[in-house]
């Protein structure tokens, strides 16, 4: 598809793809829906959550034959998630038809590759260094050891910060990384068109969940200062640049205790960190991906009012059908918007939903956020 020479004027002769059919397929697919245009997904799961608001094809991410059949069916694709075989893509979709393209994927989805196009592209990343033999590891103490390819929300990490932690060292294929001594853990989204023009978002604050080492929730714009704050952005934008990527970008940072800002990673999708652009922004990460795909022109990242961002997951000891517990209570509260994923199922630490906590006054924003977090529990049929 020639994408830079095409112009959207019949939405609903547009359709577009999705490998994969997440939360994040399913509010990517709504967005499409807002403007008239058609979505079709690929999931293994019958019934996955975009599924309640697009067609879907039921059928492995890595099955020749059903991508080909989204193919078929759809004008242009994207993709929700980075765990894909990028060999059959590469076989079997035009070049043209995917974005961001598979190439940065590759680069991508190992994290070694990545560190090293990065730091080759003058962004500052942690230092790393590749692993011969898990006896190496010693020499690098305290650090961090990463598995390249795989890895997600925290699996395939492991910090070692003396030799009592070697035990735990993972004997996939992985490198390691300096320990970072982290301030703050920060996010952005960036959105490029085909033309090369870009646009960033506010910087987001990460504060994680220590146990399931996923995030706990995020703040909005981070508590940092505004040369920090452009800083941030700055590096963001240098890094989709250096990809030439085409689509939105999750860029993951870290502020060092020495007042540095490095890039962690990027995701070439849609991500948790810029759910909150829903409510908080002129334009969301969702609708902005869908302009990148129809060659339609990007919105302001404009943000109205602070926000933060709890996702639910599920509780510890309980897995089938999920309740969610107090909704009704935190739907009392002003500026909360509820979004559930509707998975069929809930498993400890699996991500069912996420709430978007809106308020002028950052104290009190932060204080409704505890409110709701300590109400809000997603439990489920079956006690384990
Ligand atoms: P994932 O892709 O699974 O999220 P990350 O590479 O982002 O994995 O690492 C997960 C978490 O581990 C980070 O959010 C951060 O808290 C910590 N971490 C990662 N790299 C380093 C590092 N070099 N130094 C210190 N902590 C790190």
């Amino acid at each position: 598809m020639d994408l830079k020479n095409f112009k959207l004027t019949s939405p609903s002769d547009f359709t577009i793809g999705i490998l994969g059919g997440g939360q994040l397929g399913k509010m990517i697919a709504m967005e499409c829906r807002k403007l008239g245009i058609n979505v079709v997904c690929l999931d293994p799961k019958e019934n996955a959550p975009a599924s309640l608001v697009c067609k879907q094809i039921t059928g492995k991410l890595n099955d020749k034959e059903k991508i080909i059949e989204l193919n078929n069916q759809v004008d242009i694709i994207t993709y929700e998630i980075e765990h894909i075989d990028t060999e059959i893509l590469k076989e079997v979709l035009p070049e043209d038809k995917v974005y961001p393209s598979i190439q940065i994927l590759e680069i991508i989805q190992d994290k070694y590759q990545q560190r090293c196009f990065f730091k080759k592209n003058n962004i500052p990343v942690p230092e790393f260094f590749e692993l011969n033999s898990p006896d190496d590891i010693k020499k690098y103490i305290p650090c961090v050891q990463k598995t390249k390819k795989g890895g997600y929300d925290g699996r395939g990490v492991i910090v070692v910060k003396s030799e009592k932690d070697l035990d735990k060292v993972l004997t996939e294929d992985s490198y390691i990384e300096s320990f970072v001594d982290i301030e703050k853990e920060l996010a952005t989204i960036v959105v490029r068109n085909i033309k090369g023009n870009i646009k960033v978002y506010p910087i987001v604050e990460m504060i994680f969940n220590p146990e399931g080492n996923l995030l706990d929730y995020l703040l909005v714009p981070a508590d940092i200062d505004e040369k920090l704050h452009k800083l941030a952005q700055e590096i963001s934008i240098s890094a989709v640049e250096s990809l030439d990527g085409v689509g939105v970008f999750g860029v993951e940072l870290f502020l060092t205790k020495k007042g540095e800002i490095l890039l962690n990673e990027v995701a070439p999708r849609v991500h948790n960190s810029g759910h909150h652009t829903i409510e908080a922004c002129e334009t969301s990460q969702f609708e902005q991906l869908v302009r990148v795909l129809t060659n339609l022109p990007l919105g302001s990242t404009y943000q109205y009012i602070p926000a933060a961002l709890i996702n639910l997951l599920g509780e510890k000891g309980y897995k089938g059908k999920p309740f969610y517990e107090n909704l009704d209570k935190v739907l009392t509260i002003d500026g909360v918007y509820v979004h559930i994923y509707g998975k069929k199922e809930t498993f400890p630490f699996r991500k069912m939903g996420h709430i978007t906590i809106l308020d002028r006054d950052r104290n009190l924003l932060v204080e409704k956020t505890k409110v709701i977090k300590s109400l809000i529990k997603v439990k489920g049929e079956v006690k384990i």
